[in-house]
């Protein structure tokens, strides 16, 4: 707590001017996020102020001190419905301290920070509550009837790496599902994107696909969709990838609907990773824009973690070609059947640096939907047949893709093998720095059978140009 009105010297010329700054910021409104794990309040306010926080038990309370604020908004219409708060009251202990305290039904961890304007807000306050693991939906207990003998030690849990995806446990003989991670891009805090009139939120636009998505996925054979976002709140940017790995992802999707400074601009893009910073000025554009979002949510210093980031750096480098080749390659089918419902911004799959696409183990692509900031486009993509439409299309490029490329050990790659499948050959699309002969290797088939399946005529490839795997006497044995 900060001793504003104390009268030393020092405190004078402090006071003095704290008193400056935060004289009688007002709190506006109150917004509210609930997330699967997490409680979002977002008070929104005059300009800057000091607060401290701190949690009472019996009953569970959370206090919030706001130097410098005053309340002008009334607290009671927010709804609290499937919320730890059963209650918030403000009380005004001075001209220049204001009390919040929230009642709560669950012990909470709070976390919160001030967060300075941006494009679509003023200065804000946002108190995240984490729920406590125990607080958690029960999840299903190992029988206790069953205790291993004395002395016996349970057998051991294979250590997963971080960094690799946890495949999901299969019953031996079954075969898996190829699970793809859908994104709804934005949430809560962060609206996007907005339409005409800033009556048409891109965060909702993207949802409503996502989950059209998840729908046609969960339709098809030997396929699984995971949504990462399943509601209204905001999640950052690491968060998302991070959760598409812990579900196992084959492939992460993540869908948004662009805006341009100019209204005229329209078309479907889709994006995937690239080596080297943006590829156009449009793309850097885009990339920056999209890479906001972290900012606008608040993450953007206590998500970043520098060890992450080194590990991050050597993982990219190992594994990042493999799974770029393979980003292009399911990004390009996405493309060309989006191509027949919709205009196409770009006809080729555009390479820029998002950073929710930094997934070093898993393809990655980013499907912009259209230009909600285009009048024409804002009112299509606000339609269901339209969400539909273009959920079927990005479905078609998915399973075109994995038809071609199953992941060993998955339902399709066994369909594929028993001819159920008729699929075009497996396909790799070149990235920079491979050769033909490094290609051979990765695939295990010889450089001859590579080059005649391609009808090459020298070893000379192109950085983006496709080729035919053919599949040879080696490809599926150990
Ligand atoms: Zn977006």
């Amino acid at each position: 707590m900060r001793m504003l009105a104390r009268m030393s010297g020092v405190g004078l010329v402090l006071a003095a001017l704290a008193a400056d700054v935060l004289a009688a910021s007002e709190i506006r409104s109150v917004r509210l996020w609930r997330a699967p794990d997490n409680t979002r309040l977002v008070f929104d306010l005059s300009g800057p102020v000091q607060h401290s926080v701190f949690t009472l038990a019996a009953p569970n309370r959370i206090v919030i001190d706001v130097s410098g604020g005053q309340m002008s908004t009334k607290l009671d219409q927010l709804s609290l419905s499937n919320t730890p708060i059963t209650g918030i009251r403000s009380a005004q202990r001075s001209p220049n301290e204001l009390r919040l305290v929230l009642d709560l039904s669950a012990v909470v961890t709070p976390k919160s920070f001030s967060l300075a304007p941006n494009q679509q807000y003023g200065h804000r306050l946002v108190v995240d509550l984490f729920d406590q693991e125990s607080a958690a939906p029960s999840t299903p207990q190992a029988p206790q009837v069953t205790q291993p003998a004395a002395g016996v030690t349970p057998p051991p849990v294979v250590a997963v790496p971080g960094s690799a995806p946890a495949k999901l446990p299969v019953a031996p003989g079954a075969k898996r599902d190829i699970v793809i991670a859908i994104d709804a891009g934005h949430g809560g805090e962060d609206p996007g994107a907005l339409g005409p009139g800033r009556k048409l939120y891109e965060k909702n636009v993207t949802l409503a696909i996502a989950k059209e998505l998840q729908r046609q996925i969960n339709a098809e054979k030997g396929f699984r969709g995971e949504l990462v976002r399943t509601g209204d709140y905001f999640i950052p940017l690491r968060k998302r990838t991070e959760i598409a790995r812990k579900k196992g992802a084959d492939l992460f999707v993540s869908i948004h609907a662009d805006a341009a400074p100019r209204a005229a601009a329209f078309g479907a893009s889709v994006y995937a990773l690239s080596e080297r910073g943006a590829t156009s000025e449009t793309a850097r554009w885009l990339a920056d824009a999209e890479n906001q979002s972290d900012l606008i949510g608040g993450a953007g210093n206590v998500s970043l973690d520098d060890k992450d980031r080194m590990l991050a750096g050597v993982l990219l480098d190992l594994s990042m070609t493999a799974s770029l080749s393979s980003s292009l390659n399911v990004g390009q089918k996405v493309l060309s059947n989006m191509g027949h419902i919709t205009p196409l911004h770009k006809r080729r799959v555009e390479q820029a640096g998002f950073m929710v696409l930094k997934s070093p183990d898993i393809p990655s692509i980013l499907v912009e939907t259209g230009f909600i900031s285009n009048p024409n486009e804002a009112k299509k993509l606000s339609t269901s047949r339209h969400q539909q439409a273009l959920a079927r299309s990005i479905t078609a490029g998915v399973r075109q893709f994995f038809h071609q490329n199953p992941p060993p050990g998955t339902l399709i790659a066994v369909l594929r093998d028993q001819g159920k499948i008729t699929a075009g050959p497996r396909e790799h699309v070149v990235t920079s720095g491979e050769s033909l002969a490094l290609i051979a290797q990765r695939y295990q088939v010889s450089l001859s059978s590579l080059r005649s399946a391609n009808a090459l005529k020298s070893d000379t490839i192109k950085v983006g140009q496709t080729l035919s795997i053919p599949a040879t006497a080696l490809a599926g044995q150990p």
